[in-house]
């Protein structure tokens, strides 16, 4: 006989203060879900519906299933992007994954998906969820796929000198969808658990202001720059860094009915770590493998997943100290070892719970673009014509030029997603840029729920997101380039699409 859970009070005492505190199973994303119905009906109404109604199709309690996809191509060599210049892998030094983790309280079906890639553009997920939806029975509104920004990984979409290889983007949705697809086939009771921890070692702002007349021309000629990414170690003139660094670890466990560890999906706010040669999935890829060590040894099929916060300003490199010194590949492993080790820690002593609500609040922004003006275009088209014989172009002033002839061709506003996930007591909010990372403090500063956590990168590619005061300091991440292009107010305008998703999927 099967059973529907009347809503409860959530006693956790973690929870804010003045948040909705039911237990419920609704999806705000389709509103023509019978649960819904049967929650406006109240007890009586729903028992009349269950007597004159066909038995509703879902399944009891809290069921999930993982799986990582090899995405490694079969064909090399292939163009890595992350760089200014092109780059090439010849091989895979490690294989890359589409780690996919599928969700179902007995109603709702989510899928979230972290890729071992730099940048995945909107094309290519359109068409991995399209073929997923097609594969299973997930909504292609409830799946959340991002990119690890590993810079070691095929490129997929075009930015700065690097283009993709058109059959691979097909592979990777492909196979993003099979992966999918096979996490779904894994199915089974399930019980669920977050952790949060922090990590203060590994995360540092590149950004940094220095004194005047030190920081470089940018590559349009304008002096008016007053921060510098990446400026060098203990560059002359640092002053301080020009934003803050989130190192909270957050982390989603999940085991089997029976407390066998299945997956964990982990969330840390940091750009990259680089030192393995292409391919590398980098440190995300050595994370899942160490986490895995270290909490599900004997498991043959647990699957850990490292995703990006919102890292676009914060790497590895702590510019105002001396230079530390590793052995090719050795960081990676050591930043992986650190972050692996604080979750284990931090692992050993949640809670994990077997009925819980799933969520998914979707909504979909136009946003600007910072087109080029006839002067840029002038600007830009003089200078590639003083380097036409050039095959690679070598300097900022020539590879941004480029950049503004194509930025010229770009529509006036973009379609930009941001979602909201919400899985119990924990929100994840996607967002589909680089995103400055003082925009996700303030978003977990404003979420309504005990727990959120932010996913970069996720479901398209619209270059990075400073805030308007970062557009002001200039630097790297403002200028304009396939890498950079949303309207200067595009972060304030998210932050209220999140705040709206907050008040849905809190509901
Ligand atoms: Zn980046």
């Amino acid at each position: 006989m099967r059973h529907f859970e009347t809503p409860k009070r959530d006693t956790n005492p973690t929870r804010k203060r003045g948040t909705p505190s039911l237990t419920r199973r609704v999806s705000f994303e389709t509103a023509s879900k019978p649960n819904q119905a049967f929650r406006r009906l109240g007890l009586a109404g729903l028992l009349l519906l269950l007597l004159s109604t066909p038995t509703p199709t879902w399944a009891e309690g809290l069921r999930a299933g993982a799986f990582a996809m090899d995405v490694t191509p079969t064909k090399f060599p292939i163009s890595v992007n992350g760089n200014m210049a092109d780059g090439e892998a010849k091989s895979a030094h490690d294989p890359i994954h589409a780690r996919c983790l599928v969700l179902d309280d007995g109603t709702t079906r989510l899928a979230i998906v972290v890729v071992d890639s730099c940048m995945i553009p909107r094309e290519l997920i359109l068409d991995a969820k399209s073929q997923a939806a097609k594969l299973t029975k997930i909504p292609r509104t409830n799946m959340l796929i991002s990119a690890t920004h590993t810079h070691s990984a095929p490129t997929v979409t075009g930015v700065f000198q690097s283009e993709p290889n058109a059959d691979y983007v097909k592979y990777l949705a492909k196979k993003i969808a099979e992966g999918i697809q096979t996490a779904e086939s894994r199915l089974a009771p399930a019980k669920i658990g977050f952790g949060k921890t922090r990590d203060e070692g590994n995360v540092f702002n590149r950004r940094w202001k220095r004194e005047p007349g030190l920081i470089p021309a940018n590559p349009f000629g304008g002096t008016t720059d007053r921060v510098q990414m990446n400026p060098g170690i203990q560059a002359k003139g640092l002053i301080e860094s020009a934003g803050p660094v989130d190192p909270d670890i957050s982390f989603l466990s999940v085991q089997s009915a029976g407390g066998k560890p299945l997956a964990l999906l982990a969330n840390y706010s940091l750009h990259y770590v680089g030192g393995n040669p292409a391919l590398s999935a980098d440190y995300f890829g050595a994370f899942a493998e160490r986490v895995k060590q270290l909490i599900a040894p004997e498991s043959k099929d647990f699957v850990g997943i490292m995703s990006n916060g919102t890292s676009a300003d914060v790497n590895n490199v702590n510019f105002g100290s001396p230079a530390m010194k590793f052995g090719p590949g050795e960081r990676i492993k050591v930043v992986a070892d650190g972050v692996a080790k604080k979750v284990a820690v931090a692992y050993a002593k949640i809670e994990h719970k077997s009925s819980l609500a799933l969520v998914a609040g979707t909504k979909e922004l136009e946003l600007g673009v910072r087109k080029p003006t006839e002067v840029d275009l002038e600007r830009a088209n003089k200078i590639l014509d003083e380097n036409k014989d050039k095959k690679v172009l070598v300097g900022m002033p020539a590879i941004y030029a480029r950049e503004t002839v194509l930025m010229a061709k770009y529509p006036d506003k973009v379609p930009v997603t941001i979602q909201v996930l919400r899985i119990g007591d924990v929100s994840i909010v996607a967002i589909p840029c680089e995103v400055f990372t003082e925009i996700g403090l303030a978003i977990k500063k404003t979420s309504p729920l005990t727990n959120t956590f932010t996913i970069e990168l996720a479901n398209g590619y619209n270059g990075y997101l400073p805030t308007p005061a970062q557009h002001a300091l200039g630097g790297y991440e403002t200028w304009r380039a396939r890498s950079s292009y949303l309207e200067v107010e595009a972060s304030p305008k998210i932050m209220s699409a999140v705040k709206e998703l907050f008040a849905g999927v809190a509901k």
